[in-house]
């Protein structure tokens, strides 16, 4: 079933390693059949160069496998209320990604200090706390999924504005229209984060780009007078 989907979302899973986002089986990307009510995600710990399209595995909106020989994702709770909770996203990706990683070690938001940023994330990528003990032992993926979540709403910050978050001492997550728009998310979120690295240290007292310049370049590229590109 879902072989399309299948297809799809194993080829954004390889483009993990071919933009040099993951380190062994580090990672993970799914893609959601909306109608169906169910998505595919990559199976748990198999290394990229022996995954095959027929191994993704098709599970519901409670994590529920459906389909599959492998055991899915060990993220797949989180990936599943993401998708439960933002109707508009099509595609998950996990990755422990070095400089976006760094950043959610260190408990850092990544500050909006250029428009390489501001042309794909509205403001900061915020950094969610680290969970509680109780919601670590509890649900641990699936806790990731709701603080992800519930942090948004609380910031008010509109998922597809902010299409990455940073999990406390763990890693990045990002979401797009589909899979493969999730993982260029991700590999955007990457530069972006190593660029804010290397601002900081040559001038550790930088302030975010002017409201006014991340304006111009993030409504440039998204929204009803986006004129970016060839579409209008
Ligand atoms: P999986 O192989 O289970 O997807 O785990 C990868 C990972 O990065 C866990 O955080």
């Amino acid at each position: 079933m879902l072989e399309e989907l299948k297809k799809a979302v194993y080829e954004a899973n390889m483009l993990l390693p071919k933009y040099g986002l993951v380190t062994f089986t580090w990672g993970n990307v799914s893609g959601v059949d909306r109608e169906k009510g169910l998505f595919v995600i990559k199976p748990s710990g198999v290394p990229y160069e022996d995954l095959r399209w027929e191994d993704m595995v098709v599970v519901d909106f409670d994590g529920n496998k459906v389909e599959g020989k492998m055991n899915p994702s060990s993220d797949t709770p989180t990936h599943a209320w993401l998708y439960k909770s933002w109707d508009k996203i099509g595609g998950v990706v996990h990755t422990h990604s070095s400089y976006a990683t760094s950043w959610a070690q260190a408990g850092r938001s990544i500050p909006c200090y250029g428009t390489t940023h501001a042309d794909y994330y509205y403001g900061e990528v915020p950094c969610v706390r680290c969970l509680t003990g109780e919601e670590i032992d509890e649900a641990y993926e699936l806790n990731t999924g709701k603080l992800i979540v519930s942090e948004f709403a609380r910031m008010d910050k509109d998922p597809e504005a902010v299409s990455a978050v940073l999990c406390k001492n763990h890693g990045p997550f990002a979401w797009g229209k589909d899979p493969v728009d999730a993982v260029h998310c991700a590999v955007v979120l990457e530069e972006v984060a190593k660029m804010a690295y290397r601002t900081e240290l040559i001038e550790p007292r930088v302030q975010p780009a002017p409201q006014v310049l991340q304006d111009k370049h993030y409504y440039r590229k998204h929204g009803a007078n986006a004129y970016y590109g060839q579409g209008k």
